[in-house]
Protein backbone atom coordinates (compact mmCIF):
# COMPACT_ATOMS: atom_id res chain seq x y z
CA UNK A 1 0.00 0.00 0.00
CA UNK A 2 1.07 3.58 -0.88
CA UNK A 3 0.66 6.06 1.82
CA UNK A 4 1.42 9.68 0.12
CA UNK A 5 1.20 13.57 0.88
CA UNK A 6 0.26 15.03 -2.03
CA UNK A 7 2.41 18.50 -0.91
CA UNK A 8 5.74 15.97 -1.80
CA UNK A 9 4.48 16.36 -5.31
CA UNK A 10 4.56 20.28 -5.64
CA UNK A 11 6.81 22.43 -6.47
CA UNK A 12 8.34 26.08 -5.10
CA UNK A 13 5.13 27.48 -5.68
CA UNK A 14 3.20 25.18 -5.04
CA UNK A 15 1.92 23.69 -8.75
CA UNK A 16 2.33 20.21 -9.48
CA UNK A 17 5.47 18.42 -10.80
CA UNK A 18 5.45 18.16 -14.19
CA UNK A 19 9.04 17.19 -14.50
CA UNK A 20 11.41 14.60 -13.48
CA UNK A 21 10.61 10.92 -12.36
CA UNK A 22 8.06 11.94 -9.57
CA UNK A 23 5.71 13.69 -12.58
CA UNK A 24 3.98 10.78 -13.80
CA UNK A 25 3.23 9.80 -10.17
CA UNK A 26 2.07 12.93 -9.20
CA UNK A 27 -0.30 12.96 -12.31
CA UNK A 28 -1.92 9.79 -11.24
CA UNK A 29 -2.27 10.37 -7.75
CA UNK A 30 -3.56 13.73 -8.67
CA UNK A 31 -6.41 11.99 -11.13
CA UNK A 32 -7.50 11.09 -8.16
CA UNK A 33 -7.80 13.27 -5.92
CA UNK A 34 -9.73 15.43 -8.63
CA UNK A 35 -11.90 12.85 -8.99
CA UNK A 36 -12.66 11.96 -5.35
CA UNK A 37 -12.47 15.46 -4.29
CA UNK A 38 -15.81 16.36 -6.12
CA UNK A 39 -17.83 13.45 -4.31
CA UNK A 40 -19.89 12.13 -1.18
CA UNK A 41 -17.64 11.41 1.64
CA UNK A 42 -17.77 7.96 2.49
CA UNK A 43 -19.11 6.43 -0.54
CA UNK A 44 -16.91 4.31 -3.04
CA UNK A 45 -16.96 5.04 -6.47
CA UNK A 46 -15.80 3.86 -9.59
CA UNK A 47 -13.60 6.09 -11.53
CA UNK A 48 -12.69 6.29 -15.10
CA UNK A 49 -8.97 6.19 -14.76
CA UNK A 50 -7.02 3.17 -15.67
CA UNK A 51 -4.47 1.14 -13.86
CA UNK A 52 -0.97 2.03 -13.92
CA UNK A 53 0.50 -1.60 -13.38
CA UNK A 54 1.78 -3.40 -16.75
CA UNK A 55 1.75 -6.78 -15.01
CA UNK A 56 3.81 -9.23 -17.45
CA UNK A 57 4.33 -6.31 -19.78
CA UNK A 58 0.62 -5.97 -20.34
CA UNK A 59 -1.41 -3.03 -18.71
CA UNK A 60 -3.73 -3.94 -16.11
CA UNK A 61 -7.17 -3.97 -17.22
CA UNK A 62 -8.77 -2.81 -14.42
CA UNK A 63 -9.98 0.41 -13.25
CA UNK A 64 -9.79 2.73 -10.21
CA UNK A 65 -12.29 2.65 -7.23
CA UNK A 66 -11.68 5.53 -5.01
CA UNK A 67 -13.06 6.83 -1.59
CA UNK A 68 -13.15 9.67 -0.22
CA UNK A 69 -13.33 9.47 3.82
CA UNK A 70 -14.83 11.68 6.30
CA UNK A 71 -11.72 12.28 7.72
CA UNK A 72 -10.24 13.78 4.65
CA UNK A 73 -7.78 10.46 3.62
CA UNK A 74 -8.44 9.20 0.20
CA UNK A 75 -8.41 5.46 -0.71
CA UNK A 76 -7.91 3.97 -4.02
CA UNK A 77 -7.98 0.97 -5.16
CA UNK A 78 -7.54 -1.27 -8.66
CA UNK A 79 -10.22 -3.32 -9.12
CA UNK A 80 -8.74 -5.84 -11.17
CA UNK A 81 -4.93 -5.89 -9.50
CA UNK A 82 -5.75 -4.71 -6.07
CA UNK A 83 -2.97 -1.66 -6.00
CA UNK A 84 -3.71 0.74 -3.35
CA UNK A 85 -3.05 3.57 -1.54
CA UNK A 86 -3.86 6.07 0.72
CA UNK A 87 -3.34 9.46 -0.21
CA UNK A 88 -3.51 12.96 2.35
CA UNK A 89 -2.94 16.32 2.41
CA UNK A 90 -4.22 16.87 -0.79
CA UNK A 91 -6.65 19.62 0.35
CA UNK A 92 -5.90 23.17 -1.48
CA UNK A 93 -3.07 21.97 -3.90
CA UNK A 94 -4.58 22.32 -7.96
CA UNK A 95 -5.85 19.00 -7.58
CA UNK A 96 -9.00 19.80 -5.23
CA UNK A 97 -11.80 20.00 -7.18
CA UNK A 98 -14.56 19.67 -3.76
CA UNK A 99 -15.41 23.85 -4.29
CA UNK A 100 -17.21 21.61 -7.64
CA UNK A 101 -18.64 19.43 -6.12
CA UNK A 102 -22.40 19.65 -6.97
CA UNK A 103 -24.81 20.57 -4.29
CA UNK A 104 -27.63 18.05 -3.42
CA UNK A 105 -29.91 21.02 -4.40
CA UNK A 106 -29.06 21.75 -8.00
CA UNK A 107 -30.64 19.37 -10.73
CA UNK A 108 -28.09 17.51 -12.95
CA UNK A 109 -27.64 16.25 -16.39
CA UNK A 110 -26.02 13.16 -17.04
CA UNK A 111 -24.32 12.53 -20.40
CA UNK A 112 -22.65 9.37 -21.28
CA UNK A 113 -19.55 8.62 -23.09
CA UNK A 114 -17.52 6.01 -24.14
CA UNK A 115 -13.94 5.47 -23.05
CA UNK A 116 -12.11 6.32 -25.85
CA UNK A 117 -14.47 9.69 -26.23
CA UNK A 118 -13.51 10.69 -23.04
CA UNK A 119 -9.88 10.08 -23.24
CA UNK A 120 -10.00 12.77 -25.65
CA UNK A 121 -11.89 14.91 -23.50
CA UNK A 122 -8.77 14.47 -20.71
CA UNK A 123 -6.40 15.46 -23.10
CA UNK A 124 -8.41 18.77 -24.20
CA UNK A 125 -5.96 21.86 -22.99
CA UNK A 126 -8.44 24.48 -23.29
CA UNK A 127 -10.59 23.54 -20.63
CA UNK A 128 -11.53 26.31 -17.26
CA UNK A 129 -10.98 24.76 -14.28
CA UNK A 130 -15.00 24.57 -13.61
CA UNK A 131 -15.11 22.87 -17.02
CA UNK A 132 -12.35 20.50 -16.13
CA UNK A 133 -14.30 19.50 -12.98
CA UNK A 134 -17.15 18.20 -15.00
CA UNK A 135 -14.05 15.92 -16.61
CA UNK A 136 -12.68 14.17 -13.09
CA UNK A 137 -16.33 14.45 -11.53
CA UNK A 138 -17.01 11.03 -14.03
CA UNK A 139 -17.85 7.86 -13.03
CA UNK A 140 -17.41 4.97 -15.10
CA UNK A 141 -20.95 3.66 -15.44
CA UNK A 142 -20.74 0.45 -17.21
CA UNK A 143 -17.80 -1.17 -18.99
CA UNK A 144 -15.99 0.89 -21.56
CA UNK A 145 -19.06 3.29 -20.82
CA UNK A 146 -18.06 6.61 -18.74
CA UNK A 147 -20.68 8.99 -17.14
CA UNK A 148 -20.22 12.56 -16.96
CA UNK A 149 -22.30 14.75 -14.46
CA UNK A 150 -23.11 18.83 -14.41
CA UNK A 151 -25.55 21.18 -14.15
CA UNK A 152 -27.02 22.68 -17.12
CA UNK A 153 -24.94 25.80 -17.35
CA UNK A 154 -21.96 23.71 -16.71
CA UNK A 155 -22.85 21.79 -20.02
CA UNK A 156 -23.88 24.77 -21.73
CA UNK A 157 -20.18 26.40 -21.36
CA UNK A 158 -18.31 22.56 -21.74
CA UNK A 159 -19.88 21.99 -24.59
CA UNK A 160 -19.04 25.39 -26.32
CA UNK A 161 -15.76 24.41 -25.33
CA UNK A 162 -15.52 20.75 -27.07
CA UNK A 163 -17.08 22.29 -30.16
CA UNK A 164 -14.24 24.52 -30.46
CA UNK A 165 -11.58 22.31 -29.72
CA UNK A 166 -13.21 19.96 -32.16
CA UNK A 167 -13.06 22.39 -34.75
CA UNK A 168 -9.44 23.38 -34.02
CA UNK A 169 -8.14 19.73 -33.56
CA UNK A 170 -5.30 18.95 -35.68
CA UNK A 171 -6.20 15.22 -35.98
CA UNK A 172 -9.19 13.93 -38.19
CA UNK A 173 -9.85 11.72 -35.35
CA UNK A 174 -9.73 13.98 -32.62
CA UNK A 175 -12.37 15.97 -34.50
CA UNK A 176 -14.71 13.06 -35.49
CA UNK A 177 -14.81 11.95 -31.74
CA UNK A 178 -15.49 15.35 -29.89
CA UNK A 179 -17.64 16.46 -32.38
CA UNK A 180 -19.36 13.11 -31.54
CA UNK A 181 -19.53 14.14 -27.75
CA UNK A 182 -20.97 17.59 -28.30
CA UNK A 183 -23.64 15.77 -30.06
CA UNK A 184 -24.43 13.49 -27.01
CA UNK A 185 -24.06 16.29 -24.82
CA UNK A 186 -26.97 18.06 -26.84
CA UNK A 187 -28.57 15.49 -26.91
CA UNK A 188 -28.63 15.23 -23.29
CA UNK A 189 -29.48 18.53 -22.91
CA UNK A 190 -32.39 18.63 -25.20
CA UNK A 191 -34.12 15.53 -23.53
CA UNK A 192 -33.72 17.07 -19.96
CA UNK A 193 -35.14 20.14 -21.73
CA UNK A 194 -38.13 18.38 -22.24
CA UNK A 195 -38.91 17.66 -18.92
CA UNK A 196 -41.35 19.42 -16.44
CA UNK A 197 -40.17 22.97 -16.46
CA UNK A 198 -40.77 23.46 -12.56
CA UNK A 199 -37.82 21.46 -10.88
CA UNK A 200 -38.68 18.66 -8.68
CA UNK A 201 -38.55 19.05 -5.23
CA UNK A 202 -38.14 16.97 -2.81
CA UNK A 203 -39.93 13.95 -4.77
CA UNK A 204 -38.86 10.88 -6.58
CA UNK A 205 -35.17 9.66 -6.24
CA UNK A 206 -32.22 11.88 -5.20
CA UNK A 207 -29.90 13.43 -8.24
CA UNK A 208 -27.39 10.74 -7.76
CA UNK A 209 -29.66 8.11 -7.52
CA UNK A 210 -28.68 4.38 -9.41
CA UNK A 211 -25.09 5.55 -9.93
CA UNK A 212 -22.27 3.14 -9.98
CA UNK A 213 -21.00 4.08 -6.83
CA UNK A 214 -23.61 3.65 -4.76
CA UNK A 215 -24.08 0.24 -5.49
CA UNK A 216 -20.80 -0.82 -3.77
CA UNK A 217 -22.32 -2.10 -1.04
CA UNK A 218 -20.12 -5.30 -0.30
CA UNK A 219 -17.16 -3.43 1.36
CA UNK A 220 -13.85 -5.22 2.07
CA UNK A 221 -11.19 -4.66 4.63
CA UNK A 222 -7.42 -5.46 3.42
CA UNK A 223 -4.66 -6.31 5.54
CA UNK A 224 -1.79 -4.39 5.02
CA UNK A 225 -0.93 -0.97 5.58
CA UNK A 226 2.59 -0.15 7.13
CA UNK A 227 2.18 1.16 10.53
CA UNK A 228 3.19 4.58 10.31
CA UNK A 229 1.45 6.32 13.46
CA UNK A 230 -1.06 7.86 11.42
CA UNK A 231 -4.81 6.18 11.71
CA UNK A 232 -5.37 3.77 9.80
CA UNK A 233 -5.81 2.80 6.40
CA UNK A 234 -8.88 0.46 6.12
CA UNK A 235 -9.99 0.11 1.96
CA UNK A 236 -13.45 -0.57 1.76
CA UNK A 237 -13.65 -1.33 -2.13
CA UNK A 238 -15.92 -4.66 -3.45
CA UNK A 239 -13.65 -7.43 -3.57
CA UNK A 240 -10.88 -7.50 -6.92
CA UNK A 241 -11.60 -10.78 -8.58
ZN1 LIG B 1 -4.42 -2.99 -11.66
Amino acid sequence: MYVTDMTHYLDEWGSPVIRGPARRWAAFLGAIVSAASQQDAEAPIPTALRCRRRPGRKPCPGRLWALRREDGFIEWQCGACGDNGIIHHWENTLWDFSAFRPSTASETIDVEVSEAEYGALRSMFILSREEEAIVHRALLFVEETVRLTGTREEWESFVECVAAEANHARERQTRVVLARVVDRIEAALALAGHSSPTPPSGRGLPPNAGRPGQRATSLRVLRGGKADGRRHPRLRFPPTP
